[in-house]
């Protein structure tokens, strides 16, 4: 059996080396990375599962009490020959594998076994118990002779390996022992770098805050740690580094922003974090074979990324134009033409519905309606203007300045401080702001700020919809759905009253449009307001009963916060109908108190 596994152990290793030539050929540039990092895990898989290596067996024949089966006696435990204290150091670092603290204890106190070699592969048993996360056996290593500073055959340290799992703790340990946080391996790359290509967002915001990390460091290929974010489309690292404000328009040796390497690979989140946080110059550099990011997107076929590029650069270049030609109209939005838009229609109401020469004049019913329905107007376009014009709930600086060490760096002990707003969630850090933001709130592009309980951007109100103007913006919708439907029933009533016999060669609808032109007019106008405020004041009403936003509802399978642990949607601000809605209506807006998960007995009831 023990030949049988080791001739398929042979076979895998020989196996793995022949592919990994293979796939560094085919794969091309980025080959290492996918390589590399199969081949940190396959050993823990191999170490584990077969029986192939001699210190293995030696091991567990020793450590369950079958020492003299081997031919070795007590004394010869105690001074181990040359030859076998070899088998010894590959022994150890399989202890460190499994994080067996006794039994590694015992074999390094009672066996002489060395923590200072490295296993026939090469590696340290160090960087096994660091890659495990292992604090306990890493301290124990390095106070038994463990080299912090020890690299494998590729150079890499157990700080390498311990970004690989992003183990706080042993980077700790590590870097308190002197291990140093920039050495770098065969291929320039830092921890930073492998913490950025694992995702490892904690990690690497530890190493940089509390050490002093490079995080624009480049490895030898030019790429920093925001290209592998990127390039890995991990979303949270992009947001953590360019919170840091990472450098996004750094090229590599092939002339590729982190940018081009998001959209390289289709990472839709990735590429709007970057562009959103970047400038137009993002959006035009090329490669060194000539692409920009936009048409490297229409060329690897990445649709979603390619319509996304295009539409922020068609908005830069608008921004542009408005600035020019149009000044400040283009640039505030549709409110001055909305705003205009139901002003005359109301001086055309009551010219050309109530007041209008033509018609009967009006009884005291319609007059009694007419007029609540200007003065309905009038409240409307009051609120029109508050929504408008008002702050939507700006998320402002947190103020840092009574302390120098968390004003220099916010990210230092982000459960410390402002642990009112931080949840633990990266999507948090606003890279365009750079704050921390309470979790429901988002940034607007249009705005240029994150705005606290983010609805949506309305450009007919050329403003966002956020916690402090939801309920302005809602009142505004009830009053236009009030105010069209009224005066529509009055302005058809008057017509029905006033148009006498049609000849039988006109129909009705023919004769008003050539008999009363403002009517005509009005009733089209306000048709189209009816069915706007309508649709939006029920998709509010649904939603504020809910007490989930626009933007909530759209990106739910983005949000992180809107999934239970079962991984199905699950909001966890909806209070029940009755509460929602009361809390909306008397203060306003709603709390961000999050509904606690039912314990699971409760739930089996
Ligand atoms: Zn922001
Ligand atoms: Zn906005």
């Amino acid at each position: 059996m023990a030949v049988f596994g080791r001739c398929f152990y042979v076979c895998l290793k020989s196996w793995m080396a022949m592919n990994s030539r293979c796939l560094q050929r085919w794969l091309g540039l980025f080959g290492q990375v996918e390589i590399k990092s199969s081949m940190l895990i396959l050993p823990t898989i191999l170490k584990c599962l077969l029986p192939a290596p001699d210190y293995n067996e030696y091991a567990l024949k020793v450590f369950s009490g079958k020492a003299g089966s081997v031919g070795l006696s007590a004394s010869a435990w105690m001074k181990p020959p040359p030859s076998v204290l070899k088998i010894n150091t590959d022994a150890a670092v399989f202890r460190s594998v499994h994080g067996d603290l006794i039994k590694l204890r015992k074999f390094v106190e009672e066996d002489g076994a060395s923590l200072s070699l490295p296993d026939a592969n090469g590696y340290y048993a160090l960087q096994w118990a660091a890659l495990n996360n292992f604090p306990n056996i890493v301290q124990y290593i390095i106070e038994h002779g463990g080299d912090v500073n020890a690299t494998d055959l590729s150079r890499q340290t157990a700080l390498h390996w311990a970004a690989v799992r992003g183990s706080i703790v042993v980077a700790d340990l590590l870097l308190q022992n002197g291990a140093r946080v920039e050495a770098s391996d065969a291929n320039g790359y830092r921890a930073v770098h492998v913490a950025a290509q694992y995702g490892q967002t904690a990690f690497l915001n530890h190493i940089i805050a509390k050490y002093n990390a490079d995080f624009d460091a480049p490895d030898n290929d030019g790429r920093s740690p925001l290209h592998w974010a990127a390039y890995k489309g991990f979303a949270d690292t992009i947001r953590l580094l360019l919170f840091r404000d990472a450098n996004q328009g750094r090229q590599d040796k092939e002339g590729c922003t982190p940018l081009h390497w998001a959209v390289l690979r289709g990472h839709v989140e990735a590429c709007s974090i970057l562009v959103h946080a970047g400038t137009k110059e993002e959006l035009l550099v090329k490669d060194k074979a000539g692409f920009t990011p936009i048409q490297l997107a229409y060329d690897k076929g990445h649709r979603h990324v390619a319509l996304l590029l295009s539409k922020l650069q068609r908005a830069h270049n608008k921004s542009l134009k408005g600035t020019f030609f149009t000044g400040k109209i283009v640039g505030s939005g549709y409110a001055p033409f909305l705003f205009c838009t139901i002003f005359c229609c109301m001086i055309l109401f009551i010219n050309s519905v109530l007041l209008a020469p033509s018609l009967a004049k009006v009884t005291a019913a319609v007059a009694l309606w007419g007029w609540t329905a200007v003065t309905l107007c009038i409240f409307a376009l009051i609120m029109f203007y508050r929504c408008s014009s008002k702050d939507p709930g700006y998320v402002k600086r947190s103020d840092n300045s009574g302390d120098l060490r968390k004003a220099q760096d916010p990210l230092l002990n982000l459960d410390m401080i402002d642990s009112s707003v931080w949840t633990g969630n990266w999507s948090q850090l606003c890279p365009t702001c750079k704050i921390i933001r309470p979790p429901r709130s988002k940034h607007c592009p249009t705005c240029k700020h994150c705005i606290e309980q983010f609805d949506h951007h309305c450009p007919w109100i050329s403003n966002c919809v956020g916690k402090r103007n939801k309920w302005d913006f809602f009142v505004f919708l009830c009053l236009g759905t009030a105010t069209s439907s009224i005066s529509g029933v009055i302005a058809v009533l008057r017509i029905w009253t006033a148009v006498p016999a049609i000849p039988t060669s006109e129909t009705w609808t023919h004769y008003v449009i050539t008999h009363y032109y403002g009517v005509t007019v009005f009733l089209v106008i306000n048709f189209l307001i009816f069915v706007s405020a309508t649709t939006l004041a029920v998709a509010q009403t649904s939603q504020i009963a809910r007490n989930i936003t626009t933007n909530e509802l759209a990106n739910a399978s983005r949000y992180s916060y809107l999934r239970g642990p079962d991984g199905k949607f699950r909001n966890p601000y909806n209070h029940g109908c009755k509460k929602n809605c009361g809390d909306f209506l008397i203060q306003g807006y709603t709390d961000d108190n999050e509904v606690p998960w039912l314990p699971l007995h409760a739930v089996a009831r």
